[in-house]
């Protein structure tokens, strides 16, 4: 008698919205490294900065849901203190991740810049957002054929998935006419009532400041809310979806280099949200030093803070279809590298110049922050050198 082999399960590629197609898109040899080879950054600032601030809002909604946190404007201390403590304690340490010392004091004495995000993006969004949140964390997944030219594909389809941070749902007989979100919403979408009495509104914190819209960046989100808006649509419960809606905490307590970054923006003609009045006095005339020494950046007003912290994202058919496509020939891109490796092809050679190619080098913040800059081969190749030191 012969004994049938047990055949290997049939599996189809997952991929992750951020976790794999942001990240392949900021460096494809970055993310070989660090996702597909379980590398963990030595210095994870931004990781450590966006779990925090992402925590941050969800334990305060939680505690905002379960009536103990019903004043706005919160203090530091002790309101979002506790929150913060509890975010470090609980959700980031487990997991490895340290705070830098130079953005969070871990023994509350000095308010560094992680604190003074964690209050004003608490006292600007919560106030709005929280009463339009229907659900945090909902992961969404769905399948798209995969079908890669030049190239036998693994599988006949691939799964993506997400986790959408917040969902909220507004009824616009009862929506208010004054809270924030929904007057953003009118500004981009013009008349609200058109998509229905009610509707869902897919959120992203983003623990960063707002990209420019020369940045590959600006659009690399756009796909990731409408992809989002894709998958929320093939939900059986889900309301109809309007938009989806960026918000760029870092805004709201910029540092001094975004302070910096801002005004080349501004003179370059590179940034959508524009100062006027004071505060684009106040950006044209500062300068980062003065007889040798650094002089502080101009405190820009609030208003103008929150403008450039939010931006809408529409989600019609055709953006969303092609944004799905953007993100398939993403696939198409990881799959291609993934085939080079398996005939034998060294790493640097199949995910590299493969990403050098297609995208040119990331950006020189990009390198100055990687752990491989020092034997990367699409820095040897473009003849870029980032600074040594990581910021
Ligand atoms: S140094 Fe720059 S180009 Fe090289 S792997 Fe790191 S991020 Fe990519």
């Amino acid at each position: 008698m012969t004994l049938s082999v047990k055949q290997p399960p049939y599996k189809i590629p997952t991929y992750s919205l951020t976790g794999d197609l942001l990240s392949y898109l900021t460096c494809g040899l970055q993310y070989r490294y660090h996702n597909r080879g379980a590398l963990p950054p030595s210095t994870p600032v931004q990781l450590w900065f966006g779990e925090f601030i992402h925590g941050v809002m969800e334990e305060a909604y939680l505690r905002w849901k379960a009536g103990k946190l019903n004043k706005f404007p919160c203090d530091w201390k002790p309101d979002v203190w506790d929150i913060e403590t509890t975010v470090d304690r609980h959700r980031l340490s487990p997991k490895g991740l340290t705070p830098p010392s130079n953005l969070f004091d871990r023994n509350g004495v000095d308010q560094r810049i992680a604190s003074r995000r964690a209050v004003s993006s608490l006292n600007v969004w919560g106030p709005e957002l929280f009463p339009l949140i229907d659900e945090a964390e909902v992961r969404l997944r769905g399948i798209r054929a995969l079908r890669p030219p030049n190239l036998q594909p693994r599988a006949d389809y691939y799964e993506v998935q997400g986790v959408v941070d917040v969902l909220g749902s507004l009824t616009l007989s009862r929506a208010s006419a004054s809270n924030l979100i929904v007057n953003a919403l009118k500004q981009e979408l013009g008349d609200l009532s058109k998509l229905g009495p009610s509707f869902e509104v897919i959120v992203d914190y983003k623990g960063m400041r707002r990209p420019a819209n020369n940045d590959p960046k600006w659009n690399q989100y756009a796909w990731q809310l409408r992809t989002y808006a894709w998958l929320r649509r093939m939900q059986p419960q889900s309301l109809p979806t309007a938009a989806g809606v960026l918000l760029f905490l870092n805004e709201l307590e910029p540092s001094a280099e975004d302070i910096s970054h801002l005004q080349e923006e501004v003179r370059a003609g590179t940034t959508d949200v524009l100062p006027v009045g004071a505060d684009l006095a106040a950006l044209s005339t500062w300068s980062k030093k003065s007889k040798g020494k650094s002089v502080p950046p101009p405190t820009l007003s609030q208003d103008y803070r929150v403008k450039r912290s939010i931006r809408v994202i529409s989600v019609d058919e055709d953006s969303v279809q092609a944004s799905l496509k953007n993100f398939d020939h993403t696939v198409w891109e990881i799959e291609g590298g993934v085939a080079q490796e398996v005939r034998g092809i060294p790493i640097q050679q199949a995910w590299g110049m493969p990403y050098l190619h297609k995208h040119g080098p990331p950006p020189i913040a990009t390198c100055t922050a990687c752990d491989f800059k020092s034997y990367c081969p699409i820095l040897a190749h473009t003849g870029k050198q980032p600074p040594v030191s990581v910021p």
